[in-house]
């Protein structure tokens, strides 16, 4: 199969990242007879310094005449660097909101799961570590609290604020749609949370999700309240397969799931709009701290292109050789500096690209 896939190497960590994520997939089309064809873009700081502007039109058309675009990361030092004394639009990370927009993606993707070998890093209790867990956060992405009207004004001598949770039937269903269609390719559950003890905007959600379902016999669904799920996600998070939830609750239980998880430097993370199309980019940021000196951990950008193939190309058998030589480098004890452990061999950002090719 032939596939364009524009890049966008970005700052800090992200040009040494993504050239280990392009490594693998050159790899993977060398074994399964594939072609990838890669074109560059700008965006965050770079877009900056040479373009006077995060991201330009030019760069978005090139994105849209894509079938999927890899991400680095972008942005740099928020104290020090200089993109920072600019107006906000101005700023690395307008870029990303600026393409999110464009290329109409509403749906976020972010794998939760503990690597075998990372059992040790994870900060739950050891029973439940020892079950180990593999969830999907499905988060509602352009809807929702944050995009709904708000003002700030004065009432009866009293500062009030008001924001807007809103939500419509479509996007609601939307965003069902590919919960359920992740689900399954996974193992066929979806746990879908809301708030519809209290919220009209939740017990919407909860009705269409319900319809949604009856397309999808084979595919299991609960609904979990938010309060219950935060909790359950600590308690026992082997029990979830999909999750599927609004903007807000989405923000905040996938960053508990990466926290769950132990590790920064292995999360991937996709944003999908309604066809095959994805932006694909590790949860982390551009770590400006270690960037330049290959100590960066490249394997949520290469689990990231893992998940491009799986969800925007359809390529699963692909994609489980690249998680599987994820997890052999992780058996045979190589760790970059941000994973390391007891016994275990340190490597280099590039080494780590070089030992996960090797496996495929
Ligand atoms: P960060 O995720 O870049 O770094 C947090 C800490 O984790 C740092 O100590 C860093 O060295 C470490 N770390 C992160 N990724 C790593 C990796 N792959 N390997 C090894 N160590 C890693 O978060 P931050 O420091 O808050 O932000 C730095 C910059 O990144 C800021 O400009 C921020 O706006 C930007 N950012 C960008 C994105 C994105 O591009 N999508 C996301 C988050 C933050």
């Amino acid at each position: 199969m032939n596939k364009k896939i524009t890049v966008i190497r970005g700052d800090g960590i992200g040009p040494e990242i993504v050239t280990e994520a392009i490594k693998v997939l050159d790899k993977v089309c060398e074994k399964f007879g594939h072609s990838f064809e890669y074109t560059d873009i700008l965006m965050g700081g770079c877009s900056i310094d040479a373009c006077g502007v995060p991201l330009t039109d030019e760069a978005v058309a090139t994105a849209k005449a894509a079938d999927a675009v890899l991400l680095g990361a972008i942005g740099g030092n928020t104290s020090t660097s200089p993109w920072y004394k600019l107006e906000p639009k101005l700023r690395p990370e307008a870029g990303l909101l600026k393409i999110r927009k464009e290329l109409g993606l509403f749906a976020n993707l972010r794998p939760a799961l503990l690597f075998d070998e990372l059992k040790d890093a994870c900060p739950l209790r050891a029973e439940i570590a020892e079950k180990g867990f593999d969830m999907m956060i499905m988060r509602e992405l352009t809807g929702g609290l944050y995009f709904g009207d708000r003002r700030t004004e004065v009432v009866d001598g009293l500062e009030t604020a008001v924001d807007t949770l809103i939500y419509n039937e479509n996007e609601i269903r939307r965003i069902a749609r590919k919960g359920f269609d992740i689900a399954m390719k996974r193992r066929k559950k979806v746990t879908s949370v809301d708030k519809a003890n209290v919220l009209d905007s939740s017990r919407l959600w909860r009705k269409i999700v319900n319809e949604v379902a009856k397309d999808y016999p084979e595919v299991e669904l609960e609904h979990m309240l938010v309060d219950n799920a935060a909790m359950q996600l600590v308690r026992d998070p082997a029990q979830f397969d999909v999750v599927l939830t609004e903007n807000m609750f989405g923000d905040i239980l996938s960053d508990e799931a990466a926290m769950v998880s132990g590790s920064l430097g292995m999360l991937a993370s996709a944003s999908l709009n309604d066809t095959k199309f994805g932006l694909y980019e590790p949860s982390h940021g551009s770590a400006p701290d270690i960037a330049g000196q290959d100590k960066a951990n490249p394997l949520a950008t290469i689990l990231s292109a893992a998940m491009m193939l799986r969800y925007s190309f359809d390529m699963d058998k692909e994609a489980d050789a690249v998680e599987a030589a994820v997890s052999t480098v992780l058996k045979e004890g190589y760790r970059t500096g941000d994973i390391k452990a007891e016994g275990c061999t340190v490597v280099g950002c590039r080494q780590m690209g070089d030992l996960i090719a090797s496996r495929i």
